[in-house]
């Protein structure tokens, strides 16, 4: 049977936004993240993170960079008993390595997540800091997407909320709207 998840925008959602972020010492937990990651592990769902990290494709650095950065939030997730069930990165931009069919707001990293995890994408859910990741929720055709307050999310608010979605302060608060209060 196929589950439900949480798409998560990486920088300015789970980890404190920081432009071309590439080493594991940069790496801060947004606020809530642990909290927010265990209702969605108690309600079933995945925890799956979609990024755009076209800093390689700049050649600002490599796909090895990224990796040693998601392993470090892995890391401080850990004492938290949580983790991140996938992360699925678009290492391109059109600039430097033309057209790809996963730089979000296309929907690549959600199908590939979809297929690779044994994702039902209707019934899941994508939060993220930008409005091309609420679009990017869109074009896969997830139920809901969020805008939370984070990162870069003030900048995008208004068209956001003018284009019918939800617009919230922290990742908790988008989880705790799905998923509901109980444990
Ligand atoms: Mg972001
Ligand atoms: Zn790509």
């Amino acid at each position: 049977m196929k589950r439900s998840a949480f798409f998560l925008d990486r920088d300015g959602v789970v980890i404190r936004q920081v432009s071309y972020l590439h080493t594991p010492e940069q790496v801060e937990l947004e606020t809530g993240v642990p909290e927010a990651l265990r209702r969605i592990h108690d309600s079933g769902a995945l925890a799956v993170v979609v990024t755009n990290q076209s800093g390689v494709a700049r050649g600002m650095f490599t796909r090895e960079d990224v990796e040693k950065v998601h392993a470090r939030i892995q890391e401080l997730l850990a004492p938290h008993g949580e983790r991140i069930d996938g992360f699925f990165t678009c290492f391109h931009h059109p600039d430097f390595t033309g057209p790809c069919a996963c730089r979000k707001p296309a929907p690549g990293l959600f199908l590939e997540a979809a297929e690779t995890l044994g994702i039902d994408i209707p019934s899941s859910f994508m939060a993220g800091d930008k409005f091309s990741d609420l679009e990017s929720g869109r074009n896969a055709g997830v139920r809901q997407s969020f805008l939370v307050l984070t990162g870069y999310g003030p900048k995008y608010a208004d068209r956001a909320r003018e284009e019918g979605f939800a617009v919230v302060q922290t990742l908790s608060d988008a989880v705790r709207t799905c998923f509901g209060e109980e444990r």
